[in-house]
C-alpha cells in the first residue's frame, strides 16, 4: 500500500525524522487559508501516488496569498500521469544547501535490509545509479543488529555528506531504518533529503509503502489507504475479497490460482494481445463465485474478451462448467468468452459447455490455442464453432 507524501511524513515525524509541519487540503480556499496560517514563503504540492510531480508543475513555490490561491488553483484537478490531483500538502517552503537522496528496503537476493544514500539526491536516483554508482552508497543491514548510529555515520562519511551534517545524516539513517522495521514498511524513501542553511537535515518529500498484509499490525496505518484515488473495480475486488488488479489492455483474465492467473498473462501478451487484469477466482468454483468473477471482469469497459483459463486439480471442471453456465444465465455478457478447461473432469466439462450452448463462448483445451482464440476475438476476428 502506498502512501501519499503528506502521509509518509507524519510516519516520519512519528519516529524522529525531521520534516516541515504542514496542512492537507482539498480545495483552493483551504490552501489559502493554510498558507495564510503556516506564513509565506509556502509550498504547495500534489498529493498522488506517482513520483516526478515537480516536473510535471506540480509542486510549486508561493511568496503571498495571491501565489497560493493561483498555485493551489492550478494544481487541484490537474493530471499527473494519469493521476488526478485530489488533494495539495501546504508546508513552510525550506530553503535547500545540499539535496541528499536516502532509502531502505529489503534486498530479497541478498536477504537483509538495505540501505542507500547519495550526495546526489533531488534527481532520478535510478540516473545517478546507472551512470556514476559510486555516489550511490549501498549499506547491508544485519537484521538482528539494526542500524546503529554507527552505521549511519559510516554510510555518510562514505557518502561525501559534509562534515557537518554527518550527525544529522546519521539521525536521519536510523530514523527511516526505524520507520521502514516498526512500519512493516516495504520501502521508505527521501528525495530529497535536505540541508537546509542552517545545516539542519530534514525529509523534503516521502515515498512510503507499506506492506499490506501486516496492516492488521497498524490499526493507524489502516486509514491511510487512498481509497478516493484506488481504481474503483480494485476498491471492490478488495471488499468482495477477491484478487484483482487492473492493467491497461483489452482482454479480461480469469484463473483458479495466482500462479496461473500469471502465467495466463504471459500468454496471452505472447499472443500478442494485452490483459485488462488480473484476476484470481481461488478454489471456489460455484455459480456465485464465478458469478462476481465476471462481474468484476466486465466493469472494466475496456474488456473486449474473456479468458477463462481453469486448471482442474481440486477445482473440478464439471463443476466450474456448470458455475459457468449458472452464472451465464443471469449475466448475458455481451463480450466472447474462451474457456478453457483441462485437469479434473476437463472432458465432462467441455462436454457440458458444448450442450448449454452458450451464445459466444468458445471452449479451448491448451492454454496457447485458448491464448490465440481470445486474442483475435478481442481484435474482432472470427474463430472457429463455439462450444
Ligand atoms: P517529486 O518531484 O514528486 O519528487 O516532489 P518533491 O517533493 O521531491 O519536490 C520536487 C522538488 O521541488 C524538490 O526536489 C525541490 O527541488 C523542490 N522543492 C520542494 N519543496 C521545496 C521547498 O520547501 N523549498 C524549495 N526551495 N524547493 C522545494
Ligand atoms: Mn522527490
Amino acid at each position: 500500500m502506498d502512501l501519499l507524501e503528506y502521509q509518509g511524513k507524519q510516519l516520519f515525524a512519528r519516529h524522529g525524522l525531521k520534516v516541515s509541519s504542514g496542512k492537507p487540503v482539498k480545495t483552493v480556499e483551504d490552501a489559502v487559508a493554510a498558507a495564510d496560517e503556516i506564513g509565506y514563503p509556502v509550498v504547495i504540492k500534489a498529493q498522488v501516488l506517482i513520483g516526478g510531480r515537480g516536473k510535471a508543475g506540480g509542486v510549486k513555490l508561493a511568496a503571498d496569498t495571491q501565489e497560493a490561491r493561483e498555485h493551489a488553483a492550478n494544481i487541484l484537478g490537474m493530471d499527473i500521469k494519469g493521476h488526478v490531483v485530489r488533494t495539495l500538502w501546504i508546508e513552510h517552503a525550506s530553503d535547500i544547501a545540499a539535496e541528499y537522496y536516502a532509502s531502505v528496503l529489503l534486498d530479497r537476493s541478498a536477504k537483509q535490509p538495505l540501505v542507500m544514500f547519495s550526495v546526489e539526491g533531488g534527481v532520478d536516483i535510478e540516473e545517478v545509479a546507472e551512470r556514476t554508482p559510486e555516489k550511490l552508497i549501498r549499506h547491508h543491514v544485519d537484521a538482528l543488529q539494526g542500524l546503529s548510529h554507527e552505521d549511519g555515520v559510516e554510510i555518510a562519511r562514505k557518502g561525501g555528506a559534509d562534515a557537518d551534517v554527518i550527525d544529522g545524516v546519521a539521525d536521519a539513517l536510523t530514523a527511516l531504518y526505524e520507520v521502514w522495521l516498526q512500519e512493516d514498511a516495504t520501502l521508505a524513501e527521501i528525495n530529497p533529503l535536505i540541508v537546509t542553511p542552517e545545516r539542519e537535515v530534514r525529509a523534503l518529500d516521502a515515498k512510503v509503502s507499506l506492506d499490506g498484509n501486516a496492516l492488521y499490525r497498524h490499526p493507524d496505518s489502516q486509514g491511510l489507504s487512498d481509497s478516493e484515488n484506488e481504481d474503483p473495480i480494485e476498491r471492490r475486488a478488495k471488499q468482495e475479497g477477491v484478487q484483482y488488479v487492473k492493467l491497461d489492455g483489452d482482454i479480461g483474465i480469469l484463473g483458479n490460482g495466482a500462479g496461473l492467473v500469471m502465467s495466463t498473462l504471459d500468454v496471452v501478451a505472447q499472443a500478442g494481445g494485452r490483459p485488462a487484469n488480473f484476476l484470481d477466482a481461488g478454489g471456489g468454483s460455484d455459480a456465485e463465485k464465478i458469478k462476481q468473477a465476471v462481474d468484476l471482469l466486465l466493469a472494466n469497459d475496456a474488456v473486449k474478451a474473456v479468458l477463462f483459463n481453469i486448471f482442474g486439480g481440486i477445482t473440478r471442471c464439471d463443476e466450474v462448467a456448470r458455475g459457468l453456465i449458472a452464472a451465464f444465465a443471469e449475466i448475458k455478457p455481451s463480450v466472447p468468452f474462451v474457456v478453457r478447461l483441462d485437469g479434473t473432469n476437463d472432458v465432462e466439462g467441455r462436454r457440458l459447455l458444448q450442450e448449454a450452448a452458450l451464445p459466444n463462448v468458445h471452449a479451448a483445451k491448451t492454454m496457447n490455442e485458448a491464448a490465440e482464440m481470445v486474442v483475435a476475438l478481442a481484435a474482432g476476428q472470427p474463430v472457429g464453432a463455439g462450444a
